[in-house]
């Protein structure tokens, strides 16, 4: 079933698959059932896909572990290439790529570009990764015998992506696991199943084998989780998605005891200092807090503004995110684009109510607008006091709430005071502050004169309840290989 709703076509310029794919097959599932994709922007449904049920997460998982063997023989060289053509297919289709997902997920065009790019890139890094697989020989101390240390593939691994990056969370995943010589079964999230469902038949079309990248849609993700945790061809759970889920997958995967690597939520603090340049931080707050329409886990989630500059940036940031243009993301010109659902957009609204009631003043937005869709304002919330919820839950909206601050181990402390730790981001102009400040913070990652971090060359990931194992870089692909040692006398 490659069949696509011709509205989809004409507006992204490729045909959209809509069915499972297992073995190297669309297929419509065992149900025949099927899930309404929507339009965040205007809240319609735009396509259906296969809603696949617990026997064909089984079949997939049984295609995987059919095509693991093949796949994990195939020269290093031969993965890479394969990698390499659909780097460049998805560049060739990244127009196409993009206006899918903003249609998916609803965000402006921009955003939609840069991720486009950005996920096939992790093509591109993995395709060079595939030849890199190192491994190590050492004389035991005894001198007895020699230490060989050799890197396998995990296995068949399930990967588990959310809404928000709909392309890079699953090109980030099947990237490395290719690339180490594993076979996948991706679930994409239920709101964006269709981008995923072009990436798999890219890597058709670029060569990979049937059953190495196995694709399932489904209504249920417990159904699905509950299915493959418990079938002891899986060895490997990749997951990104929120804490929440994180814990409950943690939990179901011990039963097999299954290899996990987790990217969960953030909650990054974004400290402005009296000395740093403030045109570089507004710049870096815009992108750091606006990028995605703030649906990221590295958003800035908080911002902790030095008294002495606080009034510039607060006034300033406000101007700017006052004069965005906000629309449906495929419009011309629309800088900001719908939240992803009514969930999602109520959860934002809560928040910033809840602030406000509590003391905030709201520099600007702070309203859900009047038009059809999920939109939120663009908002700036001042003087937040420091128990709002806003402060200590993941907004993924378009919100920046400020604190102000005048001691630097206050904003340290006050930063580092949650239970999430993937990103922080600090802004001065003070080398030894800069580093020392890094270095106290808690997180995986921070940005030190810039508002993004993410790189498909460098090591993604968390501390704390942010997750456990790092995507991207080398590191990335080591989380989809098993260490073996050989002991050996000669
Ligand atoms: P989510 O609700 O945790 O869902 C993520 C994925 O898990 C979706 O595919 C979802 O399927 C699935 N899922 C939900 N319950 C499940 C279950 N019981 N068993 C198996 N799968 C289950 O997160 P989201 O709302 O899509 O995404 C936003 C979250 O992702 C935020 O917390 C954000 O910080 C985090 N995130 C983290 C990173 C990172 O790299 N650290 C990157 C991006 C996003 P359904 O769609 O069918 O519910």
């Amino acid at each position: 079933m490659t069949s696509t709703t011709a509205d989809l076509a004409a507006i992204t310029g490729i045909d959209v698959p809509t069915g499972l794919f297992i073995g190297g097959e669309w297929t419509k599932g065992r149900s025949g059932g099927l899930i309404g994709v929507t339009d965040p922007a205007t809240g319609e449904i735009i396509a259906e896909v296969a809603d696949g049920t617990a026997e064909d997460a089984l079949d997939a998982v049984g295609a995987a572990h059919a095509a693991l063997p093949g796949w994990a023989a195939t020269p290093p060289r031969e993965r890479g290439e394969c990698l390499r053509r659909a780097w460049a297919l998805m560049m060739e289709r990244s127009e196409a790529i993009a206006r899918l997902m903003v249609l998916e997920n609803g965000k402006a065009l921009p955003d939609a570009r840069g991720e486009a790019t950005y996920s096939a890139e992790f093509f591109r890094w993995y395709a060079e990764e595939a030849v890199r697989l190192e491994g190590a020989l050492m004389t035991a101390p005894s001198g007895a015998n020699r230490i060989l240390v050799q890197r396998q593939p995990v296995g068949v691994s399930v990967l588990i992506t959310p809404w928000n990056f709909p392309a890079a969370m699953a090109t980030r995943k099947i990237g490395p696991a290719l690339a180490a010589g594993c076979t996948v079964v991706l679930k994409p999230a239920k709101e964006t199943p269709l981008t995923a469902l072009v990436v798999a038949d890219i890597l058709r079309e670029a060569g990979v084998p049937d059953g190495v990248v196995n694709v399932v849609t489904t209504s249920s993700a417990s159904r699905f989780s509950g299915a493959v945790l418990g079938d002891p061809r899986v060895r490997k759970l990749s997951f990104t998605g929120s804490t929440e889920v994180g814990r409950v997958l943690l939990k179901a995967a011990a039963d097999q005891v299954i290899n996990c690597s987790m990217e969960l939520g953030g909650n990054a603090p974004f400290l402005i200092f009296e000395d740093a340049d403030i045109k570089a931080a507004l710049d870096g707050a815009f992108v750091a807090k606006m990028r995605n329409g703030g649906e990221a886990c590295t958003a800035a989630n908080r911002f902790y503004v030095h008294e002495a500059v606080a009034d510039e940036f607060t006034s300033a940031f406000a101007a700017r995110l006052a004069a965005l243009k906000v629309g449906p993301g495929l419009e011309e010109g629309t800088e900001l684009g719908p939240l992803v659902n009514e969930d999602t957009r109520s959860k934002v609204a809560s928040l910033v109510d809840e602030a406000v009631a509590a003391g905030s003043k709201v520099v600007t937005g702070g309203a859900v607008p009047d038009r059809p869709g999920y939109f939120y304002e663009p908002t700036v919330l001042d003087h937040v006091p420091s128990g709002a919820g806003i402060l200590h839950e993941e907004i993924f909206g378009p919100v920046a709430p400020i604190v102000r601050f005048t001691d630097e181990a206050d904003a340290v402390r006050w930063a580092n005071d949650t239970e999430y730790g993937l990103v922080s981001y600090v802004y001065t102009s003070d080398l030894r502050r800069s580093l020392r400040v890094a270095e106290a913070l808690e997180a995986g990652m921070i940005g030190i004169n810039r508002g993004v971090v993410s790189d498909p060359a460098a090591p993604f990931g968390g501390v704390k309840q942010s997750g456990l194992g790092r995507e991207g870089g080398h590191d990335g692909l080591l989380e989809f290989t098993e260490t073996k040692y050989i002991a050996v006398e000669w």
